[in-house]
This record gives C-alpha cells, sequence and structure tokens, in this order.
C-alpha cells in the first residue's frame, strides 16, 4: 500500500494502490519504451551494444536521440543531462534544456546524436589526482547504452538523465563506471574461456550483483541541530543512551510508521525508475534500516545504487527526514555497510557458483569456487584496500563487523568438500546439509548447503559470494573492480596453467589437468578460510599466525594498490594505466584528508561554541546557587556535591581545551605536508588519534550537565523515530 504525501512534486508519483509490475520502469527507456519509439534497426543496435559490446554508428545515435526525446518529451521532460560517477562520490549532473529559441518569440525542442552520445561539461573541478592539467583540462562524458536512460523528477523539475562515463581528452577515466565496464568485460570473457571446457554451447557470461543497502534515519530537525552530522555526516561527540541496542529489539522489528512512510514512497519512485527493490526491515541499530533489490547485470546494480542513494536524500527531505549514509554515524551502535552479493551467470541459465546436491563431483563448480578463493587470498590486501575510507575505518578495525582482516567464508560442508578434494580422498560420510524442520504441518524445505556466519567480510552464501565489508556510502565499483579483475586475472592464468599441463603431457585429458591444478591453489589458499567468529581476539592472534594481515586504517591500507603485483595485474590486464592508478590512489589519501580536516574542524566548533560554553554555565548555575545557599546559612558541606560538580567540570573544561589546541596544532602541521599519502599518514596518526580523546571529555560534560542547558540533541532524541 502506498502512502499518499501531500506535496506537489510527488503527485506525479501517486500511483495509488496499483500492483508493482503496473508501472514498474515506466520512467525507463528500456525495451518496452524502445519498441514503441524507435525503429526496428535502432533498437537492435542497442540491442547488440547492450549483449556484445558494439559501437552504435552516428546515423543509428540520431535516430535513438529522436526516439528518446519525443518519450521524454510526452513524460514531461524538459532537460536532459548526462548522468555521471566522478571519483568524489554521489553522481553528478549538468542540465542542458532541450528547448532552443529561434526566433523572439518562437523555439523548439531539440535533441540529436551527437548530444545524446558525447558532452563536455565545465568540469575541472572533479577530482583527477593531477591526470588534468590545466593544458588538457578537458573531460568528456560519453553514453553507455547498457545503462538505460530514465527520467528523473526532482520539485516538479524533469529531467533526461542519460548514464554515462567520463574520460580525460587524453583517455583517462575519471570516473567508477568506466573501469567497472572494463573489468566486467574481462571477468565474462575469462570465465566463458573456463566454462568451454565443460559446455561449448555456452556463448556468454554475465556478472550478478545484487548491493544491500544499510542506513540511519534521523528527524531532519534533530539533525540540523547536530553540526557534527551536517558537515561530517556522523557524530563526532555524544554520550550513549542507557538503552542502545542491547536488547536487539529493534532488529526485524515492525518498521516505525513514519518510516514506512518514507519507504513507500521512495520504493514506488524507486520502482519508477527500474530499481528492483524487493526488501525493506530494520536493522540491528536503533533508527537502522535496510533495503535490497533482486540482483542484475553488476553494470546496472552499481547504477542503481547510486541513484537509489540519491533518490533516498530527496524523498526523505519530503518526510522532513535525514538519510545518514554514513558507515558509522553514531558511536557504541553498529554502523552500516553495502553487502555486495556477486555471482557469475552463463546465458543457458548456470549459475556457476551454484554447487548443487555433489559439489564435490561438479568440476564446473569447483573450478570457479577454487579459483575465486585463490584469487582473493593472493590479492587480499588489495581488496582490502578497494573498500578503504576513513568512514569504514570505524567498522573494519573496531569491534564489529565485519574485521579488517580479509577471509573467507565457505561454511563447513564445503570446507569438508574442498579439503576432501585436495587429498584426493572420496567423498566421506555427508556433512547433514539438508534438514527437515521438525514441527508438524510445517513441510520439510531444502536448507542451503552453507550456514551463516556474519562476522566473515567474504562469505560464500549458497550460490553466490557476499562481500559485506563495503562501506555504506562508497560507490560499490571501487571494490567491484578489484573483486572481477583478480578473479578474471586468476581464470586466465588457470586457463594458462590448463593449456602449458596439455602441451607438456598431451596423453592427460583436460579434466584431470584440472583437478591437479586446483589440488595445488587449495593447499596454498586454504589458510584464507576461516568460520569462526570474526570479531574475536582470537582471530586476530590465529590470523597472524597464518600469516594475513589487519590493516585497521586506510592510509596504511591504500598501499596496496601501488605495490608490484597490484600494477602489474592492472596494468597488464589493461583495467587501469600505471597513471591512472596512482591518480585514483592520490584522490584516495586526498579525500582521506579532507574527511579529517572537516571533521578536525567541526569538533573545534562543537568544543568552542557547544561543549565548554554548556558547561560553564551549568557551573555558573551551580556557584550561584551555592553562593545563595550559603548566603541563607546553609552549611558548607551540605554545598560539597555541587561544589564536586563544579570541579569536576573545571577539570574536563581544562583538558578538553588543552587538546583541542593539540589537535589544532597537530592539523596545522600535517597540512603543511605536501605528499598526499604522508599528509594522511600524519592525519591518521597524529590528529585522529585525539579526536577519540576529546570526545571522551565531551561526553563525561555532557553526562554530568544540566539537559535544558545542552545546546545539541542528544543521541536518545536522534535515534527515537517512531
Ligand atoms: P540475505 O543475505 O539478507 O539473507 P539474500 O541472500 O536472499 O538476503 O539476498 C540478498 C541479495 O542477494 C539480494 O539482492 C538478492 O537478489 C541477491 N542475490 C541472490 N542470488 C544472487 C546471485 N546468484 N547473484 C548475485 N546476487 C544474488
Ligand atoms: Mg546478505
Amino acid at each position: 500500500m502506498t502512502q499518499k504525501t501531500e506535496t506537489a512534486d510527488l503527485s506525479d508519483y501517486s500511483i495509488g494502490y496499483n500492483a508493482i509490475s503496473s508501472y514498474f520502469a515506466d520512467r525507463v527507456f528500456g525495451p518496452k519504451a524502445q519498441a514503441k519509439y524507435l525503429n526496428k534497426i535502432s533498437q537492435n543496435a542497442i540491442a547488440n551494444a547492450v549483449g556484445h559490446g558494439q559501437l552504435i554508428d552516428k546515423d543509428t545515435a540520431n535516430e535513438v536521440a529522436k526516439g528518446m526525446q519525443e518519450w521524454a518529451l510526452e513524460l514531461g521532460a524538459t532537460h536532459y543531462t548526462h548522468w555521471f560517477q566522478p571519483l568524489r562520490g554521489t553522481t553528478a549532473e549538468k542540465h542542458d534544456s532541450f528547448f532552443e529559441p529561434t526566433g523572439i518569440d518562437t523555439g523548439i525542442e531539440k535533441f540529436n546524436g551527437k548530444s545524446l552520445a558525447q558532452q563536455e561539461p565545465d568540469a575541472s573541478s572533479f577530482p583527477s589526482g593531477g591526470i588534468r592539467n590545466t593544458f588538457e583540462a578537458r573531460g568528456y562524458t560519453a553514453w553507455d547504452p547498457s545503462s538505460p536512460a530514465f527520467i528523473m523528477s526532482k520539485a516538479g523539475a524533469k529531467t533526461l538523465c542519460i548514464p554515462t562515463i567520463f574520460i580525460s581528452y587524453t583517455g583517462e577515466a575519471l570516473d567508477y563506471k568506466a573501469p567497472l565496464l572494463k573489468s566486467v568485460a574481462f571477468l565474462k570473457q575469462t570465465s566463458l574461456d573456463i566454462c568451454h571446457y565443460f559446455d561449448k554451447k555456452v556463448q556468454a557470461c554475465s556478472i550478478s550483483l545484487g548491493i544491500e543497502q544499510e542506513y540511519f534515519l534521523v528527524d531532519a530537525q534533530q539533525f540540523k541541530g547536530r553540526p557534527d552530522l551536517l558537515f561530517a555526516g556522523r557524530t563526532l561527540i555524544g554520550n550513549s543512551p542507557a538503552k542502545g541496542q542491547q536488547l536487539e529489539d529493534h532488529y526485524f522489528g515492525s518498521i516505525p510508521i513514519r518510516v514506512l512512510g518514507f519507504m513507500a514512497d521512495f520504493e514506488e519512485r524507486a520502482h519508477l525508475l527500474g530499481i528492483p527493490l524487493r526488501t525493506r526491515h530494520n536493522e540491528v541499530a536503533p533508527g537502522q534500516f535496510e533495503c535490497a533489490p533482486q540482483f542484475e547485470d553488476m553494470n546496472l546494480a552499481v547504477d542503481h545504487n547510486s541513484l537509489l542513494m540519491d533518490l533516498m536524500e530527496s524523498v526523505a527531505h519530503d518526510h522532513d527526514l535525514k538519510v545518514l549514509l554514513h558507515e558509522k554515524p553514531f558511536k557504541g551502535i553498529n554502523g552500516s555497510g553495502k553487502h555486495n552479493n556477486w555471482s557469475i551467470i552463463t546465458d543457458t541459465g548456470v549459475n556457476l557458483l551454484s554447487p548443487g546436491n555433489n559439489p564435490e563431483k561438479n568440476l564446473q563448480f569447483l573450478s570457479f569456487f577454487i579459483n575465486i578463493i585463490k584469487a582473493v587470498h593472493d590479492h587480499r590486501d588489495l581488496l582490502r584496500a578497494s573498500i578503504a575510507t576513513a568512514g569504514n575505518d570505524h567498522r573494519l578495525g573496531a569491534n564489529e563487523a565485519p574485521p579488517a582482516i580479509m577471509s573467507v567464508f565457505v561454511g563447513q560442508a564445503l570446507e569438508k568438500v574442498l579439503n576432501d578434494f585436495e587429498i584426493n580422498a572420496k567423498a566421506g560420510k555427508k556433512t547433514d546439509s539438508f534438514s527437515p524442520i521438525n514441527v508438524p504441518n510445517i513441510a520439510a524445505i531444502l536448507f542451503d548447503n552453507t550456514d551463516r556466519n556474519r562476522t566473515s567480510p567474504f562469505a560464500f552464501t549458497g550460490n553466490k559470494f557476499e562481500f559485506r565489508a563495503v562501506g555504506s556510502s562508497d560507490n560499490c565499483s571501487s571494490s567491484m573492480v578489484v573483486l572481477n579483475t583478480i578473479v578474471a586475472n586468476q581464470l586466465k592464468n588457470f586457463k594458462a596453467e590448463i593449456e602449458k599441463a596439455l602441451k607438456v603431457d598431451p596423453s592427460i585429458n583436460a579434466e584431470d589437468a584440472m583437478k591437479t591444478i586446483l589440488r595445488h591453489y587449495v593447499s596454498g589458499s586454504k589458510h584464507i578460510l576461516f568460520g569462526g567468529n570474526g570479531y574475536g581476539e582470537e582471530w586476530k592472534k590465529e590470523a597472524k599466525k597464518r600469516g594475513l594481515s589487519n590493516i585497521t586504517t586506510t592510509p596504511e591500507a591504500l598501499k596496496a594498490y601501488l605495490s608490484k603485483p597490484s600494477i602489474e595485474l592492472f596494468v597488464n590486464n589493461r583495467i587501469f594505466s600505471h597513471r591512472e592508478l596512482e591518480a585514483r590512489t592520490e584522490i584516495r589519501f586526498e579525500t582521506y584528508v579532507l574527511r579529517l580536516q572537516i571533521e578536525g574542524r567541526v569538533l573545534n566548533e562543537l568544543v568552542s561554541s557547544y561543549v565548554i560554553p554548556s558547561a560553564v554555565n551549568y557551573q555558573k548555575t551551580l556557584a550561584d546557587n551555592v553562593q545563595a545557599m550559603l548566603s541563607i546559612g546553609v552549611k558548607k558541606a551540605l554545598c560539597k556535591s555541587q561544589i564536586e560538580i563544579i570541579e569536576f567540570l573545571a577539570t574536563q573544561i581544562n583538558t578538553v581545551f588543552e587538546l583541542d589546541k593539540k589537535m589544532t596544532a597537530e592539523r596545522a602541521e600535517a597540512n603543511n605536508i605536501e605528499n598526499a599519502e604522508k599528509k594522511a599518514l600524519a592525519y591518521c596518526n597524529k590528529v585522529k588519534i585525539l579526536f577519540d580523546q576529546i570526545r571522551e571529555c565531551c561526553d563525561e560534560i555532557e553526562r554530568v550537565c544540566d539537559d535544558a542547558l545542552w545546546g545539541l540533541p542528544k543521541y536518545r532524541e536522534l535515534l527515537a523515530l517512531n
């Protein structure tokens, strides 16, 4: 059931109580709209571009533009934009109108193949990591026909959005999408090559991704009262409420009415834009929620997730709510992530990660399964780097899901299969994988072959891998580019090894060659498998013994991008040039510093404009009271507690003031460092550590201070949505 809202810009979206299928993707120029507005040649050209990466010629582009414009105008669009994903997160758009004046009082609506295919946005202030010096400052957007155009409606303004890549004049990628498309193509090809050992009929593979998105919602008025949420996206101070998530009574609980209203609106608009949302629920922390779409082709899934984040923010605005996509908005309760569910599926409908009933005999499954494990094993530090951001450091490395140690969870049953396979043993007694529910009247259902482990960063869940360590505000491309590339590279090496073995000894068959190679892989990489509690201290010790690193900060993690194996991996497979890789890493260091710079400044403001004045006011109230008590003859001994509070506050004020000064000085020093990596390290090791100490003092003051004199909305107010 959808909730009606009064705001004008939503009226266009008031679908009433119709089935979702009746309006799904109505604002998308997908195959259905194309069939109505394009001739057969243009439709086929797009289908070939999507399916086989074929280029679309100029005449066809003009035809497509004509049909697309007609469709968009009928739906009320006045402007169009090339929609892209620059490297500073979020999405970028620059709107141009279709309208073109032809005289003093006449005009027409115009749009052609050139406007569709390519634009040159004035984008000199997008980060490029030094790639775009002023003499070659031009950046181009180019149409990605594999992601359909859509019409975004905000505040009554309707804009035709055309998904594009963003590249420099010299051809270097300046966005998230371009390398993602390259890595997807690489993995499709190498997967297909391996499939052909098993089934020559397979003509193509696709890479599937389903992204679960966690987020917090807070009341917009409360939000506005918190400079830290406003500017840094997370609270920098705040005393934990008496009741947090201890009872876990929020998880899967009934969704607060106000939140449900938001969700219904937001889902309706997402469905109109073709985002196949299916799931909504409360998450573990109070005020935390999750939504998940059905999985899609990776390129589309990533576009849809970017669009979803944008949409959530604008719909929340209509409900006087604020969406917090930060990885750790509140201390003491869970942070948010994105679970990236990932698999490879053939055009014959086989999920290559589906173990079937007899995984031990399913060599095709084992080939993919083992190669993925080996890829993660060999490039685990790079995978860790792919999710490194200032925000995500609060999840990874803190005592919460998932840990910063990269490991793979496959479940007991499959771990046994791997072990047996390694020693070539006959599969012994099978671990009970299918267990009937022993409740009368309830049908026995098939259970997954894998149990669940919520603490693993990279878990096999039945017929897909789930990369759970991605940050909630991240663009998934960074991590997916790494995952696709390491797996594709591994499959490429696997094929080369098979071919070599067959050449060396023509008497063996491909299957035997594969088994020998795979066995070898299992032996070399099985110490990345871990099924225990990923949060525990024990695991940290055990991981160290196994040689698995535990990199808890972004500046340390990012170094893995520029290690020799990483450079070879990306450059040899033409995913990134060396220059692109350096530029991107530099941007990541810079972004880290920018985030911490903002946090430092906001913390200064909180300390000097909120915390200290509140403390002083309360001291004054108490001091006045003590004086009044004494003046009417109350014994001094009876003023003892109040004097103690005054003294306690004085100590805290002095401490926090000194710490704040020290932090400002450290920041000034770090700001003098030119080199991006060194600067990031200084911010991490010298500035950030003071944040926690400052926070401790502030939280003590908040705990003691008179509520009426506390100038900031407190945790209990921020987290009490219903
Ligand atoms: P949960 O992990 O919360 O139990 P599910 O496992 O049912 O939820 O699904 C989570 C996400 O995984 C959804 O987006 C779903 O579409 C996606 N998913 C399911 N199967 C696959 C697959 N084969 N490849 C990629 N994603 C998948
Ligand atoms: Mg999941």
